[in-house]
């Protein structure tokens, strides 16, 4: 039978369509070869990065374009990478972007909502990956058959294309002088008495080991690099958001308001939102406690939603997106000797709204601020890193810190309570 190296295979499918016997079957960024298979070679002859092969004829791994060592290397190309890795380099430091995705930004998980005021401290908003600018914001509370609806101006802001929009930050990350590399993903660190002193990472064909003064891990949900570090990055069940989104085309709905619906029934701890994203299109999507009781999964939910709202309904779901967003307290330490965690993996979303985009550029510059002091002075101790974790601390942290007790203060059943609605309406901005 066929082996699939499955780091190094990009999912085209080019091996599926030479298979005379149909041995293969590409779900989606999993290809599984079944009993069919004659090992005729077809799909190794036809397979453009050599991630088919027979057992015991693997192919030689190309030559590695990664260099033994970088001042600081930076684990996941989201918003808060890319911002570690741009500030990085800028600072002069010689900085590594790895990206275990093949391609940056994608597949979106995310809804792509941002406040004006919030983007302009990091990038000018370009058309190229602006797809909706908002001036309205409406909350629906719903308990039971007890409603009430609040609405907001004046708030400006924007709703993504988060696949161009991660790209872009990446770009300017290595027009500073950073390396970028994608398909390649941190598979473990290396650790000398305690300290992180470098990286095991897969780059498409081989494993490496590389060296490093600092690791930025900005891996997302995930969350692994820390936790190999030895940093508690566990996300608690009840402080996860489990959701799921429909881009919705061809329906009717104001292209410049944001809508927000905090319901019990429909999202169960958490809320619905319908962000537009252009003419007759919006990402419509909800979260839900992870660990409350549910009448069914959220996309269930979702569609359910969608069926009670008549402008809805008659839409098309173009694209799916699924994820889980991280409501939850930083861990206890956010640094360790030679290594920080940044954005989702630090758990520095908003626990109002799930919002990490803007926190995540602001922990990713902040903390490759303090990396670049901290190789000059020539102490990368967790002590000297600290600096970051009270600099997030006076930016941010101490505000997430509140919306989290907020959030614990008003349980699901009373959040149409005026004071929870206005502090989540601020967080919306
Ligand atoms: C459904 C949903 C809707 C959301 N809506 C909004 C919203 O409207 N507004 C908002 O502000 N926020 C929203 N968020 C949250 C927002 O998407 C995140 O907070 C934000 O993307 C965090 O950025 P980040 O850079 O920390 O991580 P990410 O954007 O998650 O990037 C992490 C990157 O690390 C890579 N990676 C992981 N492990 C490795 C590894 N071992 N090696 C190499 N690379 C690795 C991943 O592939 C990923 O590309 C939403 C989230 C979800 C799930």
């Amino acid at each position: 039978m066929v082996i699939v190296d499955s780091l190094r295979c990009c999912y085209c499918g080019g091996c599926v369509s030479v298979c005379p016997v149909d041995a293969l079957t590409l779900a989606e960024t999993r290809l599984v070869v079944n009993e069919n298979c004659t090992e005729c070679e077809n799909c190794v002859f036809a397979c453009p990065v050599g991630a088919l092969y027979l057992e015991g004829r693997a192919p030689n791994p190309r030559a590695s374009t990664l260099k033994p060592r970088y001042d600081v290397v930076v684990v996941g190309a989201g918003p808060g990478g890319a911002m570690a890795a741009y500030t990085a380099a800028q600072a002069g430091l010689d900085v590594l972007l790895i990206e275990k995705r093949q391609e940056i930004g994608s597949p979106v998980r995310c809804a792509e909502g941002v406040g004006h005021d919030q983007l302009v401290q990091f990038i000018e908003p370009d058309a190229r990956w602006i797809a909706a600018e908002i001036s309205r914001v409406e909350i629906t509370a719903r308990v039971n058959d007890n409603a009430r609806t609040w609405h907001a101006g004046g708030g400006r802001g924007y709703i993504l294309e988060r696949r161009v929009f991660d790209r872009v930050l990446a770009e300017r990350a290595a027009r500073a002088g950073a390396s970028v590399r994608v398909k390649t993903a941190a598979t473990g660190v290396i650790r000398e008495d305690g300290r992180v002193r470098g990286l095991k990472i897969h780059d498409g064909t081989r494993k490496v080991e590389i060296e490093t003064s600092i690791v930025i891990a900005a891996d997302g949900v995930e969350a692994q690099v820390g936790r190999w570090a030895g940093l508690d990055t566990q996300l608690p069940l009840r402080d996860t958001m489990v959701c799921a989104q429909f881009l919705l085309a061809g329906i009717e709905i104001d292209p410049t308001c944001t809508y927000y619906t905090i319901s019990e029934e429909f999202a169960p701890g958490g809320y619905v939102w319908i962000f537009p994203k252009g003419e007759g299109k919006a990402n419509v999507g909800l979260g839900v406690q992870a660990d409350l009781p549910r009448r069914a999964d959220p996309i269930e939910l979702l569609t359910r939603f969608i069926e009670t709202q008549p402008n809805l309904a008659r839409g098309h779901a173009v694209t799916l997106v699924v994820g889980n967003v991280p409501v939850a307290l930083p861990p206890a330490r956010l640094v360790g000797d030679g290594v920080m965690l940044v954005g989702d993996a630090a758990r520095q979303v908003d626990p109002l709204t799930g919002g990490g985009i803007i926190n995540a550029m602001i922990a990713g510059r902040l903390a490759a601020q303090v990396a670049a002091e901290a190789i000059a002075a020539r102490d990368t101790s967790a002590n000297f890193l600290a600096r970051y974790a009270e600099a997030w601390r006076k930016a941010r942290g101490s505000k997430m810190e509140r919306n989290y007790r907020l959030r614990e203060k008003f349980p699901p059943a009373q959040r149409t309570d005026e004071r929870f609605v206005h502090a989540f309406m601020l967080a919306t901005k």
